[in-house]
């Protein structure tokens, strides 16, 4: 027998052992290769044909999570760690190893209505997260697309459409309930742990696996919200005056530009995504008129939406992103069918025209053969 063939016999037995106190201690599903549910949780959102885990473990609990982290150490595996799925680097998953997918632990609860604390499992996604505090007029300042996680935006950063008022997403974080490697379960905030607390604030998963946030939401009305289009040949001078006045803007007033939208063919205008915080047409027009002075405004369809139903954070998917062979894979093409019927903002609504009778933007219907390019907004 060679050395290699013995470590092979040694490593099965040792899986072996280790596999059978996971499903002693494991309340909650292990998806094994050749099982019904191992072809659709094997990928991240972010696809790749080599995805293939060997377990993939989705807790109920934190109990849970520490026998996975157990289990992960015992039989010497690769561990990856998914939330909403959304990481580019695609971390939410791996060949041959174990993936604990947290999308078990979404649970959204209002723990402390007067300090707006809000209790909010690792594996919840930012729509959830919408779903449950919309309705009391609160929300979390966090990213753009309603399918992007709570655990992986969070732990390394989370840029919102209310960035300028409130921070980062972390900056709302008070607590966090975590799982460390080795399999102890810790809380970390201001007041405990403090340096572990420090850690999981910017420093992505690597400090141990969040089963719970506490969050301090924020009041919110109605927001202001939609893009103002420019020709592409004013591009630069746009770009520079926003820049300007994006230094002395009122805090309630978040932004983004966009060019060279792949939606909208050659030629395509740069457009300024606004976000004002607040429902008063005054402020709000004020805050916005800079912005409308750029340059030659050829679209505006800025509106008044609920934060909760028609802000970017209701995004449902991105049809690019979707798989890492982009915008011509099958999970892109469902997301643009899904996104032809709904009536968001910005160029996910391709194919219909702007929301305000006063656009002159009129974006092509998706072409037959998509272009091939994804796309990233940010990183
Ligand atoms: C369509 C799209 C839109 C986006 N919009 C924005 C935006 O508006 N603002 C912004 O800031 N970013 C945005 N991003 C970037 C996004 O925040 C990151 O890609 C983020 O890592 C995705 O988190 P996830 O939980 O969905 O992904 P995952 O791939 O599940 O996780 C990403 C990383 O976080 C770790 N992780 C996740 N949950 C936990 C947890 N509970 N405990 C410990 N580790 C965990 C994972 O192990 C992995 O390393 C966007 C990304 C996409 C694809």
């Amino acid at each position: 027998m060679t050395r290699t063939a013995v470590n092979w016999a040694a490593e099965g037995t040792r899986e072996n052992s280790a596999l059978r106190t996971l499903r002693r201690d494991f309340g909650g599903g292990i998806i094994e290769p050749g099982g019904a549910e191992y072809e659709s949780a094997r990928h991240s959102r972010l696809a790749s044909e080599t995805d293939s885990p060997a377990y993939v473990l989705r807790p109920r609990n934190a109990g849970d999570v520490r026998a996975g982290v157990r289990f992960a150490a015992r039989a010497g595996l690769e561990l990856s760690v998914r939330g909403g799925g959304h990481g580019f680097p695609r971390f939410g998953t791996n060949d041959g190893g174990v993936v604990i997918d947290l999308s078990g632990l979404a649970n959204v609860e209002i723990t402390g209505k007067e300090r707006h604390r809000v209790r909010i499992g690792g594996g919840a996604t930012w729509g959830q997260v919408a779903a449950v505090l919309g309705p009391h007029g609160l929300a979390i300042s966090s990213g753009d697309t309603k399918s992007v996680g709570v655990g992986g935006l969070t732990l390394s950063g989370g840029v919102g459409w209310k960035v300028r008022k409130y921070g980062l997403a972390l900056d709302s974080v008070a607590a966090a309930e975590v799982i460390t490697a080795s399999g102890e379960a810790v809380r970390a905030s201001a007041a405990e742990n403090q340096e572990l607390f420090w850690a999981i604030r910017g420093g992505g998963g690597n400090f141990g696996i969040v089963t719970a946030f506490e969050f301090t939401a924020h009041p919110t009305s109605d927001v202001f919200f939609g893009k103002i289009a420019f020709p592409a040949a004013e591009a630069a001078s746009v770009l520079r005056g926003w820049a300007d006045y994006l230094r002395v803007a009122p805090v309630e007033l978040t932004s983004t530009v966009e060019f060279a939208n792949p939606f909208a063919g050659s030629g395509a205008p740069v457009e300024v995504h606004v976000a004002f915080d607040g429902d008063d047409p005054g402020a709000a027009a004020r805050a916005i008129g800079p912005v409308r002075r750029l340059g030659t405004v050829i679209g505006d369809d800025v509106a008044l939406v609920p934060m909760r139903t028609r802000s970017p954070t209701a995004r449902p998917c991105h049809p690019a992103s979707s798989s890492s062979r982009g915008a011509r894979s099958p999970a892109a093409s469902r997301c643009r069918r899904s996104l032809r019927s709904w009536s968001g903002h910005g160029p996910w609504s391709a194919g219909r025209s702007s929301a305000s009778a006063a656009s002159a933007v009129r974006y092509p219907r998706w072409p037959a053969t998509p272009p091939p390019t994804p796309i990233v907004r940010r990183s």
